[in-house]
Protein backbone atom coordinates (compact mmCIF):
# COMPACT_ATOMS: atom_id res chain seq x y z
CA UNK A 1 0.00 0.00 0.00
CA UNK A 2 1.28 3.62 -0.73
CA UNK A 3 1.06 5.79 1.95
CA UNK A 4 2.57 9.29 2.01
CA UNK A 5 3.10 11.47 4.95
CA UNK A 6 3.88 15.37 4.69
CA UNK A 7 5.35 17.12 7.33
CA UNK A 8 6.13 20.58 6.91
CA UNK A 9 7.32 23.90 8.69
CA UNK A 10 10.15 26.08 9.84
CA UNK A 11 13.53 25.65 10.74
CA UNK A 12 14.59 24.32 14.12
CA UNK A 13 10.45 23.26 15.01
CA UNK A 14 11.29 19.83 15.41
CA UNK A 15 9.86 18.59 12.09
CA UNK A 16 13.40 16.27 11.44
CA UNK A 17 12.64 14.67 14.59
CA UNK A 18 9.04 14.01 14.39
CA UNK A 19 9.76 12.82 11.21
CA UNK A 20 12.29 10.15 11.78
CA UNK A 21 9.80 8.63 14.82
CA UNK A 22 6.60 8.99 12.74
CA UNK A 23 8.58 6.83 9.77
CA UNK A 24 10.01 4.59 12.21
CA UNK A 25 6.79 4.05 13.62
CA UNK A 26 4.68 3.26 10.57
CA UNK A 27 7.91 1.27 8.85
CA UNK A 28 8.23 4.21 6.08
CA UNK A 29 11.31 5.33 3.99
CA UNK A 30 12.14 8.84 5.16
CA UNK A 31 13.27 11.93 3.07
CA UNK A 32 14.86 15.28 4.87
CA UNK A 33 14.07 17.61 1.75
CA UNK A 34 15.72 20.30 2.96
CA UNK A 35 19.29 18.12 2.18
CA UNK A 36 18.25 18.49 -1.50
CA UNK A 37 18.30 22.54 -1.11
CA UNK A 38 21.68 21.78 1.92
CA UNK A 39 23.19 20.06 -1.15
CA UNK A 40 22.52 23.00 -3.88
CA UNK A 41 23.77 25.54 -1.67
CA UNK A 42 26.93 23.81 -0.24
CA UNK A 43 27.76 23.04 -4.05
CA UNK A 44 27.00 26.73 -5.00
CA UNK A 45 29.36 28.70 -2.15
CA UNK A 46 32.46 26.51 -3.62
CA UNK A 47 31.48 28.08 -6.59
CA UNK A 48 28.60 26.03 -8.64
CA UNK A 49 25.51 27.84 -10.54
CA UNK A 50 22.44 27.00 -8.14
CA UNK A 51 20.11 26.11 -11.37
CA UNK A 52 23.00 23.82 -12.90
CA UNK A 53 23.82 21.82 -9.56
CA UNK A 54 20.30 21.18 -8.39
CA UNK A 55 19.86 19.55 -12.26
CA UNK A 56 23.31 17.55 -11.48
CA UNK A 57 22.11 16.73 -8.16
CA UNK A 58 23.16 12.91 -6.97
CA UNK A 59 21.50 11.30 -3.96
CA UNK A 60 25.09 10.65 -2.71
CA UNK A 61 25.44 14.99 -2.33
CA UNK A 62 22.92 14.18 0.31
CA UNK A 63 25.37 12.48 2.36
CA UNK A 64 27.62 15.15 2.92
CA UNK A 65 28.56 15.59 6.88
CA UNK A 66 29.36 19.29 5.95
CA UNK A 67 25.26 20.08 5.50
CA UNK A 68 24.05 21.24 8.99
CA UNK A 69 26.16 23.94 9.14
CA UNK A 70 24.64 27.61 9.65
CA UNK A 71 26.54 28.79 6.25
CA UNK A 72 24.98 26.04 4.52
CA UNK A 73 21.48 26.90 6.04
CA UNK A 74 21.75 30.06 4.63
CA UNK A 75 22.86 29.17 1.28
CA UNK A 76 20.28 26.55 1.26
CA UNK A 77 17.52 29.27 1.94
CA UNK A 78 18.66 31.87 -0.93
CA UNK A 79 19.21 28.99 -3.97
CA UNK A 80 15.16 27.83 -2.90
CA UNK A 81 14.06 31.29 -3.84
CA UNK A 82 14.79 30.28 -7.48
CA UNK A 83 12.19 28.85 -9.13
CA UNK A 84 14.28 26.93 -11.64
CA UNK A 85 16.20 25.20 -8.66
CA UNK A 86 12.69 23.83 -7.25
CA UNK A 87 11.48 22.56 -10.25
CA UNK A 88 14.74 20.67 -11.14
CA UNK A 89 14.39 19.06 -7.64
CA UNK A 90 10.39 18.07 -7.72
CA UNK A 91 11.26 14.40 -9.80
CA UNK A 92 13.50 13.17 -7.50
CA UNK A 93 10.76 14.04 -4.54
CA UNK A 94 7.63 12.75 -5.82
CA UNK A 95 9.54 9.58 -6.92
CA UNK A 96 10.43 9.04 -3.39
CA UNK A 97 7.06 9.78 -2.58
CA UNK A 98 5.87 7.39 -4.71
CA UNK A 99 7.99 4.25 -3.65
CA UNK A 100 6.49 1.16 -3.19
CA UNK A 101 5.69 0.55 1.02
CA UNK A 102 4.95 4.31 1.19
CA UNK A 103 7.01 7.33 2.75
CA UNK A 104 7.40 10.36 5.01
CA UNK A 105 9.27 13.51 3.81
CA UNK A 106 9.80 16.74 5.41
CA UNK A 107 10.18 19.93 4.20
CA UNK A 108 8.75 23.56 3.42
CA UNK A 109 6.22 23.04 0.42
CA UNK A 110 5.58 19.01 0.25
CA UNK A 111 1.65 19.25 1.67
CA UNK A 112 1.04 21.95 -0.74
CA UNK A 113 3.33 21.75 -3.57
CA UNK A 114 5.29 18.14 -3.96
CA UNK A 115 2.41 15.83 -2.18
CA UNK A 116 -1.25 17.88 -2.44
CA UNK A 117 -2.52 14.09 -2.13
CA UNK A 118 -1.13 13.00 0.75
CA UNK A 119 -2.75 10.81 2.87
CA UNK A 120 -1.74 12.38 6.42
CA UNK A 121 -0.23 16.44 6.46
CA UNK A 122 1.15 18.10 9.49
CA UNK A 123 2.73 21.52 9.90
CA UNK A 124 5.25 21.61 12.91
CA UNK A 125 5.85 24.97 14.62
CA UNK A 126 7.23 26.68 17.47
CA UNK A 127 8.46 30.01 18.42
CA UNK A 128 11.50 31.35 17.16
CA UNK A 129 12.95 32.11 20.66
CA UNK A 130 12.56 28.40 21.18
CA UNK A 131 13.54 27.17 18.12
CA UNK A 132 16.54 29.02 18.21
CA UNK A 133 17.75 27.76 21.61
CA UNK A 134 16.97 24.11 20.10
CA UNK A 135 19.57 25.32 17.23
CA UNK A 136 21.97 26.82 19.41
CA UNK A 137 22.13 23.70 21.76
CA UNK A 138 22.33 21.44 18.38
CA UNK A 139 25.50 23.27 16.99
CA UNK A 140 27.30 23.49 20.70
CA UNK A 141 26.64 19.61 20.89
CA UNK A 142 28.62 19.69 17.29
CA UNK A 143 31.28 21.91 18.24
CA UNK A 144 30.34 24.88 16.17
CA UNK A 145 30.64 28.14 18.13
CA UNK A 146 27.60 30.75 17.33
CA UNK A 147 25.88 33.10 19.77
CA UNK A 148 22.17 32.56 20.88
CA UNK A 149 21.38 35.99 19.33
CA UNK A 150 23.17 35.11 15.85
CA UNK A 151 21.36 32.06 15.31
CA UNK A 152 18.04 33.93 16.38
CA UNK A 153 18.52 36.29 13.83
CA UNK A 154 19.60 33.25 11.45
CA UNK A 155 15.90 31.39 12.19
CA UNK A 156 14.54 34.80 11.45
CA UNK A 157 15.95 35.60 8.60
CA UNK A 158 15.34 32.38 6.94
CA UNK A 159 11.23 32.25 8.18
CA UNK A 160 11.41 35.53 6.46
CA UNK A 161 12.75 34.32 3.32
CA UNK A 162 11.27 31.03 3.06
CA UNK A 163 7.58 32.70 4.01
CA UNK A 164 8.10 35.47 1.41
CA UNK A 165 9.02 33.88 -1.98
CA UNK A 166 7.20 33.62 -4.61
CA UNK A 167 7.54 29.69 -5.60
CA UNK A 168 6.01 27.17 -2.89
CA UNK A 169 6.31 29.81 0.05
CA UNK A 170 6.26 28.17 3.70
CA UNK A 171 2.71 28.04 4.23
CA UNK A 172 0.64 25.06 6.26
CA UNK A 173 -1.29 23.34 3.66
CA UNK A 174 -5.62 23.83 4.39
CA UNK A 175 -5.83 20.43 5.24
CA UNK A 176 -2.68 20.54 7.49
CA UNK A 177 -2.80 19.26 11.43
CA UNK A 178 -1.17 21.85 13.02
CA UNK A 179 1.41 21.08 15.73
CA UNK A 180 2.98 23.57 18.00
CA UNK A 181 5.77 21.94 20.00
CA UNK A 182 6.87 24.88 22.33
CA UNK A 183 5.76 23.28 25.41
CA UNK A 184 6.19 19.78 24.40
CA UNK A 185 8.43 17.35 25.30
CA UNK A 186 9.77 15.31 22.32
CA UNK A 187 8.31 12.30 23.11
CA UNK A 188 4.97 14.24 23.85
CA UNK A 189 5.19 16.24 20.22
CA UNK A 190 5.89 12.38 18.51
CA UNK A 191 3.12 11.02 20.22
CA UNK A 192 0.76 13.93 18.93
CA UNK A 193 2.55 13.19 15.37
CA UNK A 194 2.30 9.31 14.94
CA UNK A 195 -1.90 9.75 16.48
CA UNK A 196 -2.71 12.19 13.48
CA UNK A 197 -1.16 9.20 11.03
CA UNK A 198 -2.46 6.78 12.57
CA UNK A 199 -6.07 8.14 12.39
CA UNK A 200 -4.99 8.47 8.50
CA UNK A 201 -3.47 5.25 8.03
CA UNK A 202 -7.05 3.63 10.01
CA UNK A 203 -8.79 5.45 7.16
CA UNK A 204 -6.70 3.91 4.36
CA UNK A 205 -7.18 0.60 5.83
O1 LIG B 1 14.85 21.94 6.58
P1 LIG B 1 16.19 22.65 6.47
O2 LIG B 1 16.39 23.68 7.51
O3 LIG B 1 17.31 21.69 6.36
O4 LIG B 1 16.12 23.39 5.05
C1 LIG B 1 17.12 24.28 4.61
C2 LIG B 1 16.49 25.32 3.69
O5 LIG B 1 16.04 24.65 2.50
C3 LIG B 1 15.24 26.00 4.24
O6 LIG B 1 15.53 27.19 4.96
C4 LIG B 1 14.43 26.31 2.99
O7 LIG B 1 14.79 27.55 2.45
C5 LIG B 1 14.85 25.23 2.02
N1 LIG B 1 13.81 24.21 1.85
C6 LIG B 1 12.78 24.47 0.98
N2 LIG B 1 11.84 23.52 0.71
C7 LIG B 1 11.90 22.32 1.29
C8 LIG B 1 12.95 22.03 2.22
C9 LIG B 1 13.87 23.01 2.48
O8 LIG B 1 12.69 25.58 0.43
N3 LIG B 1 10.99 21.40 0.98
Amino acid sequence: MSFIVAIDGPAAAGKGTISRAVAEHFGLAHLDTGLLYRAVGARVLAGGDPVAVARALDPVDLENDNLRTPAVAQAASEVAVISDVRSALVDFQRGFARRAGGAVLDGRDIGTVICPDADAKLFITASPECRAARRHKELAEKGIEATFETVLADVMARDTRDSDRATAPLVAAADAVQIDTSDLSVDAAIARAVAVVEAAHRRKR
